[in-house]
């Protein structure tokens, strides 16, 4: 099998490690418009060889992992690009926007569109690694618009990096993705910006940060360049988390200012269902 990876970083990247575990004569081929992490792709044993033009037509699968701005030009150019057998699928973290700009495209039928819910706070190839997807769920959107038999080269790749399936509508996708991806990060990066701009001496910050602190503020460490995007595409839906967020963040203010400690262990006690809901989410390898 010859497989395109358009953006080589940690989703191109880890896509590309696991791939070469799984299939046997696999032949791996990178596209990425910076060249530093292409030569390093190269050199880290991700790919097999740069990507040129007439490489195109003889890809069986390609996989856009780009930031989610460079996706509404680059996924509409690899489609124009790759012969009728081939299967494109994306990874970008909105899909409304994605699903739109391809809807009219004559090989949309070539296309999955696709959520990998799995990552890290790096980005760039050095961060790409064997296992990231093991046990996470693939969000699907529109399948039924995706070529039958090229549905099922899509689930096949799936299925043998581990990864359990969630079918949703592209707005439904937005919506949810939003309180639980989006609002975590820019939640995480005020943390971030709250603790640093009251610390002068950033030495105390390291000294008294806690695992806490850390496991926290952990996403404060993403790639604005991959984020601001996705704020970007997805602002209605991430301003109504916030508004939300807020009213919380305000209300519990509110009732420490009254002195209603009563009501302020109540609401910890009422989030603590989190551990419950959380357990409901497998963390295994689902069966191939
Ligand atoms: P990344 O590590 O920064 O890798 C993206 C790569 O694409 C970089 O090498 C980047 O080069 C390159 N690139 C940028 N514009 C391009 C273009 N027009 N054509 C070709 N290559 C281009 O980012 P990532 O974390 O892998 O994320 C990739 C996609 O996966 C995004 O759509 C993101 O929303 C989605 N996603 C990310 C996560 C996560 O946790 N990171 C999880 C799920 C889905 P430069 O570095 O020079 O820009």
């Amino acid at each position: 099998m010859k497989v395109g990876i358009v953006g080589i970083g940690l989703i191109g990247g880890s896509f590309a490690v696991d791939l070469r575990k799984e299939y046997e004569d696999v032949l791996l081929v990178g596209y990425d418009t910076s060249p530093e992490n292409l030569d390093q792709a190269f050199e880290l044993g991700l790919i097999d060889k740069k990507g040129e033009v007439s490489d195109w037509e003889l890809l069986d699968l390609v996989i856009v992992s780009v930031p989610v701005n460079a996706m509404l030009n680059v996924l509409p150019n690899v489609l124009d690009q790759i012969s009728n057998d081939c299967l494109v699928m994306d990874a970008g973290s909105t899909k409304r926007p994605i699903c739109e700009v391809v809807a009219d495209h004559p090989k949309r039928r070539n296309f999955l569109a696709c959520h990998p819910i799995a990552g890290t706070e790096f980005s760039g190839p050095q961060a790409a690694h064997q296992g990231l997807y093991d046990g996470k769920t693939m969000i699907i959107c529109e399948v039924e618009k995706t070529a039958f038999k090229l549905q099922e080269r899509g689930m096949d790749l799936i299925k043998r990096v581990g990864m359990r399936v969630r079918y949703m509508h592209p707005k439904a996708h937005d919506k949810h993705i939003a309180y639980v991806s989006h609002l975590s990060h820019i939640s995480s990066f005020m943390l971030g910006k709250t603790v640093i701009d009251k610390e002068e001496n950033e030495r105390d910050i390291f000294d008294l940060a806690g695992s806490g602190f850390e496991s926290t503020v952990r996403l404060a460490k993403s790639s604005p360049d991959m984020w601001t995007p996705i704020f970007e595409q997805n602002k209605d839906n991430v301003l109504e988390t916030l508004t939300e967020y807020i009213s919380n963040l305000q209300d519990f203010k509110n009732k420490m200012e009254e002195g209603d400690f009563k009501s302020v262990y109540e609401q910890m006690v009422n989030t603590n269902r989190i551990k419950e809901i959380l357990k409901g989410i497998p963390l295994t390898k689902t069966t191939k």
